[in-house]
């Protein structure tokens, strides 16, 4: 277990009024771990902590090499280190451990090594100016932000925590984050290994807390020139309506609804796996899980019989069972929050083809559950789940199935299956989406910009994109007198 205090500079400590939040184990129920819920007391203290760290440009100014090999030090930390996270976030989010090695581990440890290259390569530009005709220099630099609040939410945490981190390091800026109230324990051993890496204390502050409290106050604080969040819609709305009092910058990464498109002539086998998986991987909960899944007709049958038979072999089961496929959902609310809508569905005459009840007796378990033929209004096809399960509906025309995949208030990412190159392409252009992928589903890398259109989101993350809106630009214009 981590310390769990509030990290401000290199010091831990307890929310002021000594209030705690439980973390418990999604698996079993049980109470892990406490940890202080920071309010706005707590936030102030970190963000003038992050803001002398920012200020005594020991962050900031360092040689950019200097600060290329804290960052790549921070992943081979993260990798040294990685059976203990992979551990540590199964027992706080439920994931399987043989997952959280294979995916969120390797993901925070790249993003931190890609990254490291970037913190020497943020460079400027010459700009031709024509004037007024006399002789002038004038040229444009990126500077960090400044003083940066990152919120982040419980699927990913560690992963989040770190594409956020990782980024904001490269671009100098200096951080307090927050990480979710469910999931706060690898953001915190994430911060202790950034301290040994060599980051100066100061540049990462973690202030664990409710969203309504210790992230209010991080979107209300003054002394903050950036929020990047990554959640709920519906609290994204809410950040963007608080840091418009002082103009913060915000970026947003949201909640989707994304499609799965599987075309007749696609390898419909792997295609069948693909959809499976797009939807059931983390059982469901997942930004970019493609809970929409439209079938040419003349296929459906024998694809919706497929996916159901790769959710069928899915085992659920406790986070340390190497066996296990599918962990429980995070939390008690979030189970009901996903039988809710599986009753719903039901009401609203959806024929369930797999799954709709709850698996093992103890956990938060949701078995992976597929409605086929759903009412296209009916919220199960309209409304983010963030649970294991999917709506299936045949489709006609290949014009047609676009504009409905495309009826939605989010635009995330979405997926292909077809062995006709030009049919990808031209359907890739048409799809409103952050992301497309072909033949394949959730391939996110640190190089490829990441984020939504519509209601899914401002900006971009990771990337060059992402780095550059870590920054400002600075335009200096001098007359030479010639
Ligand atoms: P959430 O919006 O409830 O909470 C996210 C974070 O925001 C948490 O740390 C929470 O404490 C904080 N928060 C809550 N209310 C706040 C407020 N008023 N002010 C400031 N901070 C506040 O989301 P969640 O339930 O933790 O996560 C699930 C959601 O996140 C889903 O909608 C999912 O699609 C989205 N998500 C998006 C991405 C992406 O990259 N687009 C990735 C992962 C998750």
């Amino acid at each position: 277990m981590p310390d769990t205090g509030i990290l401000i500079g290199a010091h831990r400590v307890a929310a002021g009024d000594g209030r705690t939040i439980e973390v418990e184990d999604p698996a079993t129920g049980k109470i892990i771990a406490h940890v202080p819920a920071g309010g706005a007391h707590e936030v102030d203290a970190a963000v003038t902590a992050a803001r002398k760290a920012f200020e005594s440009r020991a962050w900031s100014r360092m040689r950019p090499l200097d600060r290329a090999r804290i960052i790549e030090t921070i992943a081979r930390k993260i990798e040294e280190n990685a059976a203990e996270l992979a551990l540590l976030e199964s027992y706080d989010n439920g994931k399987a451990v043989h997952h959280a090695l294979a995916v969120d581990v390797p993901a925070a440890v790249d993003i931190f090594r890609y990254m490291a290259g970037w913190a020497s390569k943020i460079a400027g530009q010459v700009n031709p100016i024509s004037g007024d005709g006399r002789q002038y220099h004038s040229y444009s630099v990126r500077e960090p932000i400044g003083v940066v609040g990152q919120i982040v939410p419980w699927n990913y945490p560690l992963a989040m925590a770190a594409w956020k981190i990782a980024t904001a390091l490269a671009a100098g800026c200096t951080i307090v984050l927050k990480p979710s109230e469910v999931t706060p324990l690898t953001a915190l051993r994430l911060a202790e290994l950034a301290l040994e890496a060599g980051l100066p204390e100061g540049v990462l502050n973690i202030v664990t807390g409710y969203g309504h409290e210790a992230g209010q106050a991080l979107v209300e604080h003054p002394g903050i020139d950036k929020i990047a969040f990554t959640g709920s819609t519906r609290v994204g709305k809410q950040i963007v309506q608080t840091a418009a009092r002082d103009l913060k910058r915000v970026t947003l990464e949201l909640g989707g609804k994304s499609p799965s498109l599987i075309f007749a002539d696609a390898d419909l086998d792997k295609a069948a796996i693909g959809a499976a998986l797009a939807i059931f991987f983390n059982s469901g909960q997942v930004c970019l899980a493609a809970s929409r899944l439209y079938v040419e007709r003349s296929v459906y049958d024998q694809v919706l019989e497929g996916v159901a038979k790769v959710a069928q072999s899915f085992k659920l089961g406790h986070g340390r069972d190497p066996d296990t496929m599918l962990g429980p959902l995070v939390s008690r609310a979030q189970q009901q929050r996903v039988l809710d809508y599986i009753d719903q569905g039901r009401a609203a005459g959806a024929e369930i083809v797999t799954g709709g009840g709850t698996g093992p007796t103890e956990g938060y378990f949701v078995e992976p559950t597929i409605f086929a033929n759903p009412d296209p209004d009916a919220a199960i096809v309209r409304e983010e789940i963030f649970g294991p399960v999917l709506v299936a509906t045949p489709f006609d025309d290949p014009e047609e199935v676009i504009k409905t995949a495309n009826n939605t208030r989010y635009g995330l990412a979405a997926n292909i299956w077809t062995r006709d190159l030009s049919r990808a392409h031209l359907t890739a252009r048409k799809l409103q989406a952050g992301t497309v992928w072909i033949n394949t589903h959730g391939m996110n890398d640190p190089s490829a910009p990441f984020g939504g259109v519509k209601e899914s989101g401002w900006g971009r993350e990771v990337g060059e994109e992402g780095v550059l809106l870590y920054t400002e630009t600075k335009t200096v214009t001098a007359l030479l007198d010639d």
